[in-house]
């Protein structure tokens, strides 16, 4: 140690308060600056910084955006990042994430971080759930222990993680169920809505900081949808999110929904279509008006050997790519295609070495922020309709990543 340093603790390096000091940055404000068609781009400032949108939104389920160091999330371009409610109830706790400084602190990640409301999850995930009025009780698929995520629960859970954007708890159901099913969840997800509002608002200092984004629900039916919107503009949000879509519907049914989804919802404010999607899927979502995605498809298909390119989705895990010395794609500016061919990249998935997952997983984060950087250009400079033309072109162009 140089003379006249101060030896630190390891706890004391990059110890951040739980928000950061200088307040200059409003708590929340959307700006568009620059509109083509439905698209729109422009820029979400809130106090841990600033959003670009379309915004793509890495999911970090239990505080780690899986073979990513933060430092290495935010390289790739990503403005803000996505944690599970459900996962970080269940494990750490959102009570011992708070008593370690909150979310940011505990995995130093100091940008906005967005959390859901753990009821995709509970649905999804865990076993034995019984639905009431005053919320969803569930047993935990780690141990079996037993937890209650009501809409107060939910909002307790987020401040408690200090979470930027915070969402409203609601009810997911599959868009199989009839419409009247479908209706009577859509009522009760705004019941819920209102609750969430109050619960938000009652948050103190937290409520001052952070953002609440309210859930649009309505399956695939436009009446339900306007419904569901007036109930949420009656309430008023600082965002809102598109629910219940890509839950198996495929994309035509979705683009369907999102002809007339989104416009039904305040235009003033940004528009986050939630677990979305496939790079085309996004595409087509920002040509019909969505501000904000979240997907774990470039995480989860990278560790499992799929690579995105512009000229479609490559298997790396395919023998045809064991002496292939081209990076994964050749129009890609990522530290890892700079370096790797998919001759190594192939052989380290083969053998099943961590490097792999690190390597494909920065590619394809890479991959998606670097489309939604084209398609924010793409809208500034009014030319949305012809990049996704050749974006399309390119990409169903036989799938070979040749
Ligand atoms: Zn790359």
């Amino acid at each position: 140690m140089p003379q006249g340093a101060t030896e630190r603790k390891p706890w004391q390096y990059g110890a951040a308060p739980l928000w950061p000091a200088a307040m200059t940055a409003p708590r929340f404000h959307f700006s568009i600056a620059a509109t083509d068609g439905k698209a729109r781009t422009g820029t979400i400032r809130m106090q841990r910084g600033d959003i670009r949108t379309p915004a793509f939104m890495p999911v970090g389920t239990a505080a780690t955006v899986k073979a990513m160091k933060p430092a290495d999330v935010r390289a790739t371009g990503a403005d803000i990042i996505l944690g599970n409610t459900y996962h970080l109830m269940l494990r750490p706790g959102a009570e011992r994430v708070a008593r370690l400084g909150g979310l940011h602190r505990f995995m130093r990640w100091d940008r906005p971080i967005l959390t859901d409301s753990g009821g995709y999850q509970v649905m999804s995930l865990s076993a034995l759930t019984r639905r009431s009025e005053e919320g969803v009780s569930f047993k935990s698929h780690l141990d079996g222990s037993a937890h209650m995520l009501s809409p107060e629960r939910s909002i307790e859970i987020q401040r408690l993680l200090g979470s930027d954007i915070v969402m409203a708890f609601d009810e997911l159901v599959p868009t199989t169920t009839t419409v009247q099913q479908q209706a009577e969840a859509m009522e009760r997800s705004m019941r819920w809505a209102k609750r969430s509002r109050d619960a938000f608002d009652a948050g103190g200092e937290h409520a001052g900081r952070a953002a609440l984004f309210g859930i649009q629900q309505g399956a695939l039916d436009e009446k339900l949808r306007k419904a569901s919107a007036d109930a949420l503009l009656a309430i008023g949000f600082d965002g809102y999110a598109v629910g219940g879509l890509a839950v198996g519907e495929g994309q035509e049914a979705m683009f369907a929904t999102l002809d007339f989804a989104p416009g039904q919802l305040d235009p003033d404010k940004p528009r986050y279509l939630m677990g979305v999607g496939k790079p085309d899927d996004i595409v087509g979502a920002v040509e019909r008006g969505i501000d904000m995605f979240d997907c774990v498809l470039p995480t989860r298909s990278g560790r499992n050997g799929q690579a995105f390119t512009r000229r479609g989705p490559i298997n790396l895990r395919n023998a045809r790519f064991g002496e292939d010395e081209r990076p994964l794609d050749e129009s890609c500016a990522c530290a890892v295609c700079g370096q790797f061919s998919r001759a190594y990249l192939h052989h380290l998935i083969r053998a099943g070495e961590i490097l792999g997952a690190m390597l494909m997983t920065e590619h394809n984060l890479s991959f998606y922020q670097g489309l939604m950087e084209d398609l924010r250009a793409a809208i500034a400079t009014g030319t949305l309709s012809s990049f996704a033309a050749d974006f399309r072109a390119a990409y169903h162009g036989g799938g070979t990543g040749d």
